[in-house]
């Protein structure tokens, strides 16, 4: 009993101290940690204090350098440009919101495009996409200001001055006339942020700050480490996006080895610029002054359509080839798609609305009946990858929606129709 009291007792005892002992070092842990997250409050304002400091004049050195170079490389004087160091979210709220009611519809009505050609995901939204394209920019030019995003842009990284040489082509860059297509759009794009990748690339060789330029991402978004910690873009809208800086600088480098800077320059002057994708992705036609091919759009006979006009006040659109190439390597393999969308000529697209419903049509031509009949077949393999149902042949339907696809061996030409009406989209209903 004596030894078991003592034992408890000893225990007791024992357990008694430990415990205060125990709540001692919990309680001079816990007063430590609180000190040393205000000592870390405390040095990590300096830090950031000192960093906005250092950071400003690293990036404004560092800025004024990188326009010097522009000036030396492309033989020209900049105006005086102003630099702004803003954060994601106000890039994000600048510039990744639509920019009101007019926009947002424009928006919704390409997100059924997209959904509508199977490019998107039905839960996938656009207006998050443009969102969340936004916030992974790195820095940004709009007339002659410069804006560095501070959480995507490190002034003392080895390439942040290619990035500023890159938004600085920016500002010298001579404006194209307006767009009147997707495809034209893509065209200009890709020559105006070719030329941008190229200068940055050519401004790191020339300096040699790096051995190997950026071989399929430029660094200014590969380089950022946020990349992933965003809603992740789908690589069909990442595609579509990116392509002006990925195939615009093979193109651009593409005028360069031909010409110099001359050439590039020349490009932008009125009857040499790129307009269309085609172009962009096969330079010789390009230098051959291979243009685009007016495309007819057949009327639907349900006259109760109203057509609908493009974000560009057009009545039809172009999508192009790299649109149809990247349509199908949501799909199919990358050279399948790249093969099945080479040989196109012209579109016509062409979107009508009916109350809630909606109705678009999509005439393309190809340069041979081998084209024509080879976008088919892929069409054909890419509608049977997704989820759509097969009602007939050449017709398919999912999610409330019917597509059919008709190919016209006489005019070398594919018709596609997509409606959330059935009946308007059978061939039949076409005049
Ligand atoms: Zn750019």
């Amino acid at each position: 009993m004596g030894e078991s009291l003592f034992s408890v007792g000893l225990l007791s005892q024992l357990h008694y101290p430990l415990q205060v002992t125990r709540l001692n070092t919990k309680t001079r842990i816990a007063i430590f940690s609180v000190i040393l997250i205000a000592a870390l409050v405390v040095s990590a304002f300096d830090a950031v204090k000192l960093l906005t400091n250092q950071y400003t004049l690293q990036a404004q050195k560092i800025f004024e350098d990188a326009k010097t170079q522009v000036e030396k490389i492309r033989g020209v004087t900049l105006p005086s440009v102003t630099l702004h160091i803003i954060t994601k979210q106000q890039a994000v709220d600048k510039w990744g919101h639509p920019s009101g009611s007019q926009d947002l519809t424009n928006i919704l009505r390409q997100e059924k495009i997209y959904k509508g050609l199977f490019m998107m995901q039905e839960n996938d939204s656009l207006v998050q996409t443009t969102s969340d394209w936004t916030a992974n920019w790195i820095a940004a030019a709009v007339g002659h200001d410069v804006y560095l995003l501070k959480e995507n842009f490190n002034p003392f990284d080895k390439n942040a001055e290619a990035t500023l040489v890159h938004e600085l082509t920016h500002i010298w860059q001579p404006s194209l006339e307006t767009p009147t297509t997707y495809d034209e759009d893509k065209a200009h794009t890709a020559l105006v942020e070719g030329d941008a990748s190229f200068m940055a690339d050519y401004y790191i060789n020339l300096t040699a700050h790096v051995v190997q330029a950026s071989v399929n991402m430029p660094f200014f978004l590969v380089d950022n480490p946020l990349l992933d910690a965003v809603h992740p873009i789908s690589n069909t809208m990442w595609s579509l996006n990116y392509m002006p800086y990925d195939q615009g600088k093979s193109f651009v480098g593409a005028l360069y080895d031909k010409g110099g800077f001359a050439l590039i320059n020349q490009a932008y002057q009125q009857g040499y610029t790129p307009s269309s994708t085609m172009q962009i992705l096969h330079v010789d036609k390009y230098f051959a002054n291979e243009t685009v091919q007016t495309v007819p759009s057949p009327m639907p006979d349900q006259n109760s359509w109203t057509l609908t006009q493009t974000d560009r006040g057009q009545d039809h659109n172009t999508y192009g080839e790299y649109f149809i190439q990247t349509m199908l390597a949501t799909w199919l393999n990358q050279s399948a798609s790249q093969q099945a969308a080479t040989g196109w000529a012209g579109d016509n697209f062409t979107y009508y609305e009916h109350g809630d419903d909606y109705l678009f049509t999509w005439n393309i031509t190809w340069t041979s009946v081998n084209d024509a009949s080879e976008f088919s077949y892929a069409f054909s393999s890419m509608m049977n990858q997704t989820s759509a149902s097969p009602i007939a042949v050449g017709e398919w339907q999912t999610n409330g929606r019917t597509l059919t696809l008709t190919w016209n061996p006489t005019t070398a030409s594919t018709f596609i129709a997509c409606s959330t009406v059935e009946s308007a989209t059978l061939p039949s209903d076409f005049a």
